[in-house]
């Protein structure tokens, strides 16, 4: 129950222990083309650059960034947690301006701050931005700000490592331009693949580019030749087959489930664990308005040890919790309730660990 990754089930497990067959098999490319459906699914789109890139979340980060940017870009770049602030590392070794808007932790991108980021610097050509900040256990308000760099003749890159399966997320109706996430949160995958969707604007100002992507294995162009839709398929890298495998198995069992009811699913979850923590006394970090369902932050009480408690809760209980980050670190704890892990019984162990650890 910590923030990623999450528990795998067997189903996935078992999956990953499937003969290994050739990356341009017939029955594999057949699973490449099942993959990209459900992922589409996932991410509810229909964008046809839908695939998952071969290594982890800040791999599809990275590859959002140099497929979209060339020097001397400016991007507007949203911090409000960790992962912001590895989007402006990602800008700045493109050789673009990263014009940053800061919110506290614990707060939501700030619509207005973006707004005003936006008239300040009219030539940007970017939005960057974390739907789910795991850092912080706060969602921000995605549908408003790919509006406003739409409004403004910028396309959007929308980190969605964390939200992918656990809240709402629609790629197309939101107007997201460029769109990554991780395996290991939600989709309660093993670690190591990012899926990524492109809209046809990205793809556009991707096909449009003067100057070669800085990233031979990031290039989408050339990751498209082997994962695009025509029939004949190029060798490009040796692609991860048991782990793709595995990423098969955890979206069939995400479109079995449906994806409003794992979204209902992870919110009574979280629910249930506010009402029981508040019960024992304790607080939670974030406002009820955009919490995040999955990541949940909790203020650590005055006089207790922090580690201490993690430490039991590791040792007598089996149970893993996640410590606060950056300012956050020593005055929170984050309590995962990802993909599989988000069930009652987890609730309930929680709960009575903590009452255990803390009295
Ligand atoms: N973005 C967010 C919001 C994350 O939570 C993470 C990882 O936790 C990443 C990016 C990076 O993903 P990875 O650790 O798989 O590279």
């Amino acid at each position: 129950m910590g923030p990623g990754p999450s528990d795998v089930p067997d189903r996935v497990l078992g999956a990953l222990a499937r003969p290994t067959i050739g990356h341009l098999d017939p029955l594999f490319v057949g699973l490449m083309d099942d993959i990209k459906t459900l992922l589409q699914y996932a991410f509810q789109t229909t964008n046809s650059l839908t695939v998952p890139v071969s290594a982890p979340g800040s791999a599809g980060m990275e590859a959002c960034f140099v497929n979209l940017l060339s020097p001397g870009d400016t991007v507007i770049v949203c911090r409000n947690g960790v992962f912001g602030g590895r989007m402006q590392e990602n800008v700045e070794r493109c050789g673009a301006t990263a014009i940053m808007v800061e919110d506290e932790w614990g707060e939501p991108v700030s619509a207005a701050k973006v707004a005003a980021a936006f008239a300040a610097h009219p030539e940007a050509t970017t939005l960057a931005f974390v739907h789910a900040e795991t850092s912080t256990g706060v969602r921000s308000d995605t549908a408003a700000l790919c509006a406003l760099a739409r409004d403004h003749g910028a396309l959007s890159i929308v980190d969605t490592v964390t939200s992918l399966g656990g809240i709402e997320l629609q790629v197309d109706a939101w107007g997201a331009d460029a769109v990554y996430s991780g395996t290991q949160k939600c989709l309660s995958c093993v670690p190591g693949l990012s899926p990524v969707t492109f809209s046809p604007a990205a793809v556009a100002r991707i096909n449009s580019r003067t100057q070669k992507v800085q990233s031979w294995f990031l290039d989408m162009q050339l990751v498209m030749g082997y994962w695009g839709g025509e029939s004949k398929r190029a060798y490009h890298h040796t692609a991860p087959i048991n782990t793709l495998y595995a990423l098969h198995e955890s979206l069939l069992m995400l479109r079995e489930e449906g994806l409003e009811a794992s979204h209902a699913r992870h919110h009574r979850n979280h629910l249930a664990l506010v009402a029981g923590l508040e019960a024992m006394g304790l607080e939670m970090a974030v406002a009820a308005s955009h919490r995040l369902p999955q990541l949940n932050l909790v203020r650590i009480p005055p006089g207790i040890d922090d580690a201490g408690v993690r430490q039991t809760l590791l040792t007598e209980f089996n149970l893993e919790i996640g410590a606060g980050l950056g300012a956050l670190a020593g005055k929170t704890w984050r309590i995962g309730l990802m993909g599989h892990a988000s069930t009652a019984t987890n609730v309930t162990l929680c709960l009575s660990a903590l009452g255990v650890a803390l009295a």
